[in-house]
């Protein structure tokens, strides 16, 4: 079975103001590196049209009204100090979606073994009510929902491993047992939540890492606290939050991973979907500020879901 990777040009017509680190080069970086023949077996495709509807799996009508509202005619328009919305946002964001659901449907009707989604805008700081931290819609979150909607899983496992505590994915399932969130992230940094503390109900794994911390220490929280969690859970699906932000190059963070790491952990992950999941995974896209950071980790990360 295949390793399909979900595109579509409409995700670099998301604009972002000069010098902002989220921008559509990310995208092009990402897209050369997976041209090198090493990834000629991936199976490409465009991503298809989101149904708008299934964004109401993880937010409130009134938070999709005010994002659409926010939408402007020309140029951007800031929704908070970090995040924005051009003309063609609410087509990138309702694609996003699109694809991850497409790669639930995929990995559930046996379509691909397991799925990419080089998508943006990221999802996993947007809160049930709010758009932050260059997120508008939770991608991840809907995914989960809609995997439990529309094949029936029964529990569903998100690990985020971008270097900031996806506050918007724990705030989703904050008192939903179905769905388990672990993440692990810097701690102090943006958003400031993600201490061990926040449990929500049992279902909430918050793995935080100190600043200048690297290799040994990210292993050890995904060894320690995300695994463990996950073969407790022994979910039908694992979705990831595939940021790589934490590479030792990113300029916003500074926790030092290398791409073999993220070769590791995409690695321990495949393993626990093979264990409880048959072997469904879908990735999604988060965030990865440095280009050439993003494209090896990316590079490494898709090359062992390619391994199978
Ligand atoms: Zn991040």
């Amino acid at each position: 079975m295949v390793t399909r990777l979900y595109t579509h040009p409409v995700f670099l017509e998301h604009l972002t103001p000069p010098g902002h680190p989220e921008r559509p080069d990310r995208l092009r970086a990402i897209e050369r590196v997976l041209d090198d023949e090493a990834f000629s077996a991936l199976d490409r495709v465009k991503a298809p049209e989101g149904d708008q509807a299934t964004i109401l799996y993880a937010h409130p009508e009134n938070h999709v009204a005010r994002v659409r509202a926010a939408i402007p005619e020309t140029g951007i328009a800031s929704i908070d100090a970090d995040t924005s919305a051009s003309p063609k946002s609410w087509q990138a964001a309702v694609t996003a979606i699109g694809a991850a659901n497409a790669a639930v449907d995929d990995v559930f009707d046996g379509r691909a073994a397991n799925v990419f989604v080089a998508a943006r805008p990221p999802g996993h700081h947007a809160e049930k009510t709010t758009a932050m931290g260059f997120c508008l819609f939770n991608t991840a979150a809907i995914a989960a929902r809609y995997a439990q909607k529309r094949h029936q899983a029964e529990r569903v496992a998100i690990v985020d491993w971008d270097v900031h505590h996806g506050n918007g994915t724990q705030d989703i399932f904050w008192d939903d047992p179905s769905v388990l969130y672990c993440s692990t992230h810097q701690m102090p940094l943006y958003p400031g939540t993600g201490a061990k503390s926040e449990t929500g109900a049992g279902n909430i794994v918050n793995a935080p890492l100190a600043p200048r911390t690297g290799s040994e220490t990210f292993r050890d929280a995904f060894l320690s606290r995300v695994l463990p969690s996950i073969d407790n859970f022994a979910p039908d699906l694992i979705i990831i939050s595939a940021g790589f932000d934490a590479h030792h190059r990113d300029p916003l963070a500074e926790i030092n991973l290398t791409e073999e790491d993220f070769d590791w952990a995409t690695g321990q992950l495949m393993e626990r979907a093979a264990r409880h999941s048959g072997n469904r995974l879908v990735s999604l896209l988060e965030g990865g500020y440095d280009l050439q950071g993003l494209a090896f980790s990316v590079a490494a990360h898709v090359g062992r879901l390619m391994k199978g």
